[in-house]
């Protein structure tokens, strides 16, 4: 294929993408591409202070991921706004990821890799598999969800699909010149990772120069890249 020049990232919580693949978000962003964000819940139950209340917090973490979408200057963000801890393998969730892909048509789609067998956030297993499931065959064919066409939303094909937190990584990206940018869009969900410390800086410097070794590069993040429609 040539050069994705439109992504789709999509994330179970306001912050997993900004964690898993937040170096690689600000390149694509660094070289003009256009990244949409889709954040499939409002993560409003992301704290362990007994004193915030959960409508509070999803306001709070829209707020936060708006302010990662400036620092990475992203072309936009969908809010699908499921309850945290609740997504399931429904109609109406795949309804919403399909409508997605077919309103932005991205070349690329990113999401997190639902395969991790036993020890899983069922929000990050359901947020993997229900987009793969929503990219092929779902978005493809007019007659899944065929109200979308009414509304003027064409079937639409992706290209290539990257897993986030893969269980196979298959490519890096080298995100050396990337990592100022990584930390300061993580440290936006100040409510989930607290403020930007060298201690913190120095903690993700030390797994993505681990995931970097093998490669022969400084700073990396992995993921399994899959193509479609060869
Ligand atoms: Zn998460």
């Amino acid at each position: 294929m040539t050069e994705p020049e439109s992504i789709m990232v999509v994330t179970p919580h306001p912050d997993d993408s900004e964690s898993a693949a937040g170096g690689t978000i600000a390149k694509w962003c660094a070289e003009g591409k256009k990244v949409i964000l889709v954040v499939c819940t409002n993560g409003d139950k992301g704290t362990s202070d007994r004193s915030v209340k959960p409508a509070d917090l999803a306001k709070l973490r829209e707020k936060e991921t708006l302010e990662a979408a400036r620092v990475y200057g992203l072309a936009g963000v969908e809010f699908l706004r499921f309850p945290d801890q609740a997504l399931e393998d429904t109609d109406e969730f795949r309804e919403r990821i399909v409508w997605a892909i077919r309103k932005h048509k991205p070349d690329l789609l990113m999401c997190i890799d639902p395969g991790r067998p036993y020890i899983r956030h069922r929000d990050h297993y359901y947020s993997g598999r229900v987009t793969l499931d929503a990219v092929f065959p779902y978005s493809r064919d007019h007659l899944a969800f065929p109200e979308h066409l009414e509304g003027g939303l064409e079937p639409h094909k992706i290209e290539e699909i990257w897993l986030f937190r893969p269980q196979e990584p298959n490519t890096y990206v080298d995100v050396t010149d990337y990592f100022e940018t990584r930390q300061n869009a993580l440290h936006s969900h100040f409510s989930q990772v607290g403020p930007r410390s060298e201690e913190r800086d120095e903690r993700s410097r030390k797994r993505l120069s681990e995931t970097g070794e093998k490669q022969g590069m400084e700073l990396a993040e992995s993921f399994m890249k899959i193509e479609m429609f060869r």
